[in-house]
């Protein structure tokens, strides 16, 4: 019998043994949290796994498993609470992820979620699944050894040096002009296993989620456009025209046989970039996927009938997956750490009395005390029945909280 012969599982069910349906997640971040919130209010119990007593998932979940993610009693102990099991964050081991799935339906998968935790691999599959739909990769080259760094062709300056494993937030990444600038990079990098990419003339970011089945349906929402600012997502725009409709749908189609290509179970995240190559649209280029829900698809929360964690909940537990309809154009600002300070310094509370007032502002605090440069604190999603007054309204809200680099509502 197959770990996935028990699904559908109903949310308030009762198994054999008396236990109430449950749902659980390897990692405790807002991700999670989210996702907690989703499955609850269908009404799944929900266990968490996360070493962090004060995870911002474990903080809200019937169940909270205190152990490492390697730790077999942890693991144990999530597999016995729960009906099906999904993850959170990418760097999951993927070893943990297989212990699980020979008892209960993990999804996404230990196979997929190892393709999305090491670049070398993800851009193999990518060359291997996009170019259906006319999507392909940066030009790259893999650096492993010495010889492949100086064999390393000239095309491929200026570039970008990325680690293949670990790099989240623009992390274990260096800009690269020349060849003795990539040697240094790579040495400080300590060698590891990387990927140099060359730098692209970015117009635009965007990305695509979709869920997919056990069965293999597949549904999916329309590309967001990402701002970036100092590598962390600042900004999405969410609403029609944010990205050339030709763009758009092949974005979508890439998505989607990036995930079936590999029989993805779950909500797959890609991100892509639109790149200047001299034509109007510009041209789509695959930059990486997350194996879960993603900071961009944030907005489907408040602006679409069916969120992305929903999405996730549906997904894992063999339910129905209908496919989502955005009923408002969306825009969401990252808050991050910074904003809990002023200039000079001081922790300070940002002024939640003003931009709570803003008809539309959706705000989404994590749960986290300990505000720090970068940290993600929380999101604010504006809704509002046009998206000139979306972007009035966001433009209000980052004035308010002092939010730099804001340029989505130009
Ligand atoms: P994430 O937080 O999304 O996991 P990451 O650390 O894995 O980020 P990437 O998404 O690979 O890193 O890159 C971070 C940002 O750097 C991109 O969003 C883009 O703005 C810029 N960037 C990355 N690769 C290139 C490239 N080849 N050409 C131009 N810009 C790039
Ligand atoms: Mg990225």
């Amino acid at each position: 019998m197959s770990a996935s012969s028990c699904l559908p599982i109903f949310p308030g069910t009762v198994d054999e043994t008396g236990q109430p349906a449950t749902l659980g997640v390897m990692g405790g971040g807002q991700l999670g949290r989210m996702f907690v919130h989703a499955a609850q209010r269908l009404g799944y119990f929900t266990a968490v796994l996360d070493p962090d007593p004060q995870s911002p998932a474990g903080l809200v979940s019937h169940h909270h498993i205190q152990t490492g993610y390697s730790d077999a009693q942890g693991l144990a102990q999530l597999a016995s609470l729960c009906a099906a099991i999904t993850t959170e964050f990418e760097n999951v081991p993927s070893a943990a992820l297989q212990t699980l799935a020979a008892s209960r339906p993990v999804a996404p998968g230990a196979a997929a979620v190892a393709i999305a935790q090491d670049r070398i691999q993800e851009k193999s599959h990518f060359m291997a699944s996009a170019g259906v739909a006319g999507v392909t990769c940066a030009p790259y080259a893999v650096i492993e050894t010495p010889e492949q760094l100086h064999a390393v062709p000239a095309d491929l300056l200026p570039g970008i040096l990325k680690t293949a494993r670990m790099g989240y937030d623009g992390k274990g990444q260096a800009r690269v002009k020349n060849a003795a600038d990539l040697a240094a990079a790579w040495a400080d990098l300590k060698q590891v296993p990387c990927v140099l990419e060359k730098l692209l003339p970015l117009k635009a970011e965007c990305s695509v989620i979709v869920a997919r089945g056990w069965n293999g349906e597949i549904v999916g929402f329309p590309p967001q456009r990402n701002v970036h600012v100092d590598g962390i997502l600042a900004v999405t725009e969410a609403y029609e025209g944010n990205v050339p409709p030709a763009l758009s749908e092949r974005a979508q189609a890439a998505t989607k046989s990036i995930a079936s290509h590999i029989g993805y179970v779950g909500v797959l995240c890609v991100e892509f970039f639109v790149i200047d190559d001299g034509s109007e649209d510009g041209a789509l280029v695959v930059n990486e996927m997350a194996p879960r829900p993603h900071n961009s698809g944030h907005y489907t929360m408040d602006a679409c009938d069916v969120s992305q964690f929903d999405l996730q909940v549906h997904a894992m537990a063999g339910l129905p997956l209908p496919a989502p309809r955005q009923h408002s154009p969306a825009l969401m600002l990252n808050l991050l750490g910074e904003l809990w300070f002023d200039a000079g310094g001081q922790a300070r509370t940002p002024d939640w009395q003003a931009v709570l007032a803003l008809p539309g502002a959706h705000l989404h605090l994590y749960g986290k005390t300990d505000a720090r440069p970068g940290r993600k604190m929380g999101h604010l999603t504006l809704t509002g029945a046009d998206v000139a007054g979306v972007k009035a309204t966001a433009r209000r809200a980052a004035e308010l909280l002092g939010l730099p680099g804001f340029e989505g509502a130009q």
